[in-house]
């Protein structure tokens, strides 16, 4: 994950530098299970040298975010859904699951603590970071007996400023996310530094972020940094969205799901399905596809306008964002201020 790329103006918070006054902590160990969840003011950790999760990365995280209704009051966003993902993330790594009333709670409480620290500017949210990591002091290779939940937040701006300008992007071609069999499609801390490399040499080229490829064929678009892609066929209202499918080795994204439906609420035609390199570059020459944008709890929805690629650059549309994806993330936004109705669910108050 890179730092944001457009500057959107004096009062944008550097992205998870200045937390908020409070945190919510929960342990489990083996002979207690979950305990001890409390509300305490952010503060330094103390913990040991030999941690598991320091040395076999036995780490899981989210990102979610509350944000400021019209009305004033907070909402988070599809919390249950935050915390369905946590627990498979957690299972992934042999970890024990937060339960999701648990987690539900804990993000609550620390919204309605920390709430007023968020101005009343409908560009900025109150992200939340709930990560589970195991404590227990042990270098043997084997799943830890001692885990802490944590949970922290900060005030941000959507990942590249309100009003995103289009960013470029550098297809990886050799380095690889996720693997079949792999942790793709949890939300693991391993995941993260490997991608690093290649996030510097697409800045070295220029751009802000990797496209990643599947790492057996090395032909299908799987993800964008961080973040998932969309992209546009056609135009206007009978356009379709397509998004790659979930294939295992993709972070099932809850902003992708939240598009896919509410691209068919605004009368496009949402669809799941393989798109390849190839196919994203000859649909792109020909006029099929008219846009492409990535999106995430971070970045919302951000406009894709150019494409490096050691084959070959190219430009998506003429560059610019385009207007589906324009009509999306307003959409999305309109559901996350109160703007318009919440038709799904998603806003649960805090
Ligand atoms: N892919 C990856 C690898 C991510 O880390 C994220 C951010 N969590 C996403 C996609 C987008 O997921 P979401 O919309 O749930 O934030």
């Amino acid at each position: 994950m890179s730092q944001p790329s457009a500057v959107a103006g004096a009062r944008t918070p550097a992205f998870g530098e200045a937390f908020t006054a409070h945190m919510v902590t929960a342990r489990w160990t083996a002979d207690r299970g979950w305990h001890a969840p409390r509300l305490r003011p952010f503060e330094q950790l103390s913990i040991s040298p030999a941690m598991v999760g320091l040395h076999y990365g036995q780490v899981a995280f989210e990102g979610l975010k509350a944000h400021r209704g019209v009305h004033g009051s907070l909402a988070l966003f599809r919390p249950g859904e935050h915390a369905r993902r946590f627990q498979q993330s957690a299972r992934r790594l042999a970890m024990p699951e937060l339960p999701e009333e648990l987690f539900l709670a804990a993000a609550r409480d620390l919204v309605r603590a920390d709430g007023d620290q968020l101005p009343a500017d409908p560009g900025l949210s109150l992200y939340l970071r709930p990560v589970l990591f195991a404590t227990e002091p042990c270098l043997a290779v084997r799943p830890a007996r001692e885990y802490l939940f944590v949970l922290i937040a900060f005030v941000t701006a959507g990942f590249f400023g309100p009003r995103p300008e289009p960013v470029s992007v550098m297809v990886s071609r050799t380095h690889s996310r996720a693997v079949p069999g792999g942790t793709g499609h949890a939300k693991v801390a391993g995941n993260y530094a490997p991608a690093y490399l290649e996030q510097l040499r697409a800045e070295q080229a220029g751009c802000q972020q990797v496209v990643w490829l599947d790492a057996v064929e090395h032909r299908w678009v799987e993800e964008l940094g961080a973040m998932n892609i969309f992209f546009v066929r056609g135009q206007g209202p009978g356009a379709q969205v397509v998004t790659p499918s979930l294939t295992g080795t993709l972070l099932p994204g809850i902003t992708r799901d939240s598009l896919l439906t509410l691209a068919a609420d605004l009368g496009y035609q949402p669809a799941q399905e393989r798109v390849s390199l190839d196919q994203w570059w000859s649909e792109c020459r020909s006029g099929v596809i008219t846009e492409t944008f990535a999106c995430g709890t971070a970045a919302v929805v951000t406009p894709v306008g150019r494409v490096r690629d050691e084959q070959g650059d190219w430009t998506i549309g003429d560059g610019t964002a385009g207007p589906v994806t324009l009509a999306l993330r307003d959409a999305l936004v309109d559901v996350h201020t109160g703007l318009s109705a919440d038709p799904h669910g998603w806003m649960s108050p805090a």
